[in-house]
């Protein structure tokens, strides 16, 4: 089969052939009909991947269900499935209390960094963490639900998302245009901060009451009361400080991202305004079933850029130029 392999760090993933995975005690083989590229793909493959490598990368991958492992009873061939693809332990007190996000085999047991995954034509995985695709979705529009759906869901419902509830994005991006409906459909009244023309006037036709530059998203929410709950998706925290005057108090700062070293909230405002600030990492599979049941029933779609898999050199380029609008998906 074919499958884009990382081979050493800082080095572009190159297309070969390897051996069709078959399916250990416990595990399923998917062939892979789609897979998204997660920005923290690059990071994979710049540095975090280096001890794993030669590797798969890929953590949103969807297809069919190829072949069966022995001892697996409730995944089928011919199954369509997506990965949640934290290969966690399953034993662990975080794993047995649902918490599987927190397991402590940690971010090592994520496919596509401890372990080969989707940027190919078949990926083998634990059938416990076969999610079923719900039917009105297709491949390509499914698998951006695996990590960025998954991930802002699951950041929504940490911060307390409630419906009437004001929740501010912060990174219009992969994440963030799909957070946008999400939220929406979760009943908040959605403000998306962006500076690009293009991005606010996309966020408005995702559902956002609001959308424009920090300033333009800062007056609306003085007027309106106040954030409830702000979810950044983007790498940079500056924003995040800029919203401090527009938080309503017991408000929730829900980060998924975050670089640097330092927050740029002062402590004081902590405690004069009762905040909360949560980091957020992936989801459980419960998550991701809620998050497909929500896409599939509220007509979530993401806004996707398809491409072979032969191209994921050129999707890489784009996504570090910041040119992928919203999120590119390979159909290996
Ligand atoms: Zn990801
Ligand atoms: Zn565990």
């Amino acid at each position: 089969m074919r499958a884009a392999v990382a081979e050493r760090p800082g080095e572009p993933v190159a297309i070969r052939d390897v051996p069709i995975p078959t399916p250990g005690p416990g595990e399923v083989v998917l062939n892979v009909k789609a897979c998204g590229v997660c920005y923290t793909d690059l990071r994979i493959i710049d540095a975090l991947g280096a001890a794993s490598m030669p590797l798969v990368p890929g953590h949103e991958p969807v297809g069919i269900v190829s072949a069966i492992g022995p001892g697996v009873v409730d995944v089928n061939a011919g199954d369509r499935v997506g990965a949640h693809a934290l290969f966690t332990c399953g034993d662990c007190t975080y794993c047995r209390a649902g918490e599987e996000e927190a397991c402590v085999t940690g971010i090592a047991s994520l496919a596509g960094l401890g372990k080969d995954g989707g940027y190919a034509e078949y990926m083998a995985l634990p059938a416990s963490h076969a999610v079923p695709i719900p039917s009105g979705l297709d491949f390509a529009e499914a698998a951006p639900f695996l990590c960025a759906g998954l991930t802002t869901y699951a950041g929504l419902k940490n911060g307390g998302i409630e419906p009437g509830k004001r929740v501010v994005i912060l990174g219009i991006g992969g994440l963030g245009h799909l957070a946008i409906s999400i939220a929406g459909a979760l009943g908040a009244e959605v403000y998306a901060v962006t500076g690009t023309e293009s991005k606010v006037q996309m966020s408005r036709e995702l559902g956002a009451a609001v959308a424009g530059d920090t300033a333009t998203v800062v007056a609306a929410l003085q007027a309106a009361g106040g954030a409830h709950l702000v979810l950044n998706t983007a790498n940079s925290l500056t924003p995040v400080g800029h919203l401090l005057p527009a938080m309503a108090k017991q408000g929730s700062i829900v980060l998924t991202a975050a670089d640097g070293d330092t927050f740029p909230i002062p402590p004081g405002a902590f405690v004069g305004l009762q905040l909360r600030v949560i980091g957020s990492f992936y989801g459980s599979r419960q998550d991701l079933r809620e998050v497909l049941d929500l896409a599939a029933t509220h007509s979530i779609r993401p806004i996707i850029e398809r491409y072979p898999l032969a191209a994921v050199a050129d999707v890489h380029a784009r996504l570090r130029q910041n040119l992928v609008r919203y999120r590119a998906v390979l159909e290996p």
